[in-house]
């Protein structure tokens, strides 16, 4: 998978790519990573890419066309599957989302700033945007970070055993329901006159599995309810 991410401060990304899961994927060739400078893509002295916006108020909008052009020179080497803008009045990030975007072969990825960018942007370069809650962060790396761990790990290869994406929080299921996990405990058995769950210790895999299950639905429904 390709991933491209166009930014205005590419320091921001450069350490969660180089360090465990991510920079594995890389090193491994499943990822393919380019971050992109926006400001690589102006003409004048300043490298100017936001202006104020219409209509008055504080904050600055990044303008179109610097995105526009860097947009257009990557879709000229290939196709894109989706061109994703990160924004917090964007569909919320989901297991789901990232299970599907981990399917596709090229991605962009846009992180805004300051007030975000001009709406055109949004209307005529953008298929699809996500948030990754409902805060307000001062940028959209940290958001694309999150997008990009969250769709890298599922990619075949990248994670040491891929049995255990099966029983994670939001993908083990029961009767439709999506489950978050049990309970995880390893050594020491007691620790400080703790003792871990008996049935744990059992040898019992069928035991464990029920008693799994029984503790994921549990905190499912806990969570369900506040
Ligand atoms: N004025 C905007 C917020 C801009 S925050 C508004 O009120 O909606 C600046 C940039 O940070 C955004 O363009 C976006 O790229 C990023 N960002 C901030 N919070 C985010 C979130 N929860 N999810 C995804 N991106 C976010």
């Amino acid at each position: 998978m390709r991933i491209d991410i166009i930014t205005a401060l590419p320091d921001l990304l450069k350490s969660p790519f180089e360090t465990s899961i991510l920079k594995k994927s890389i090193d491994l060739k499943l990822i393919d990573l380019h971050i992109h400078n926006l400001r690589d893509f102006t003409k004048d002295n300043y490298k100017t890419i936001d202006d104020n916006q219409f209509g008055g108020g504080a904050g600055m909008v990044m303008m179109i066309e610097p995105i526009k052009k860097c947009i257009d020179s990557l879709k000229k080497e290939r196709i894109y599957d989706e061109v994703i803008y990160m924004t917090p009045d964007g569909e919320m990030l989901s297991q789901k989302i990232s299970n599907r975007l981990s399917l596709k072969g090229n991605l962009i990825i846009l992180c805004g700033h300051y007030k975000g960018v001009d709406q055109r942007v949004r209307d005529s370069l953008i298929t699809k945007e996500i948030s990754i809650g409902n805060y307000v962060l001062s940028g959209g790396e940290l958001p694309a970070a999150v997008l990009c761990d969250s769709i890298i790990r599922l990619i075949p290869g990248v994670l040491g055993n891929p049995e255990s994406l099966k029983e994670e929080s939001h993908s083990i299921s029961s009767d439709d329901l999506i489950l978050v996990e049990y309970p995880n405990y390893t050594k020491p058995a007691n620790w400080r006159g703790i003792d871990v769950p008996e049935v744990l210790l059992s040898g019992n895999h069928g035991q464990i599995a029920k008693w799994r299950l029984e503790q994921a639905e549990r905190r499912t429904n806990q969570l369900n309810q506040e």
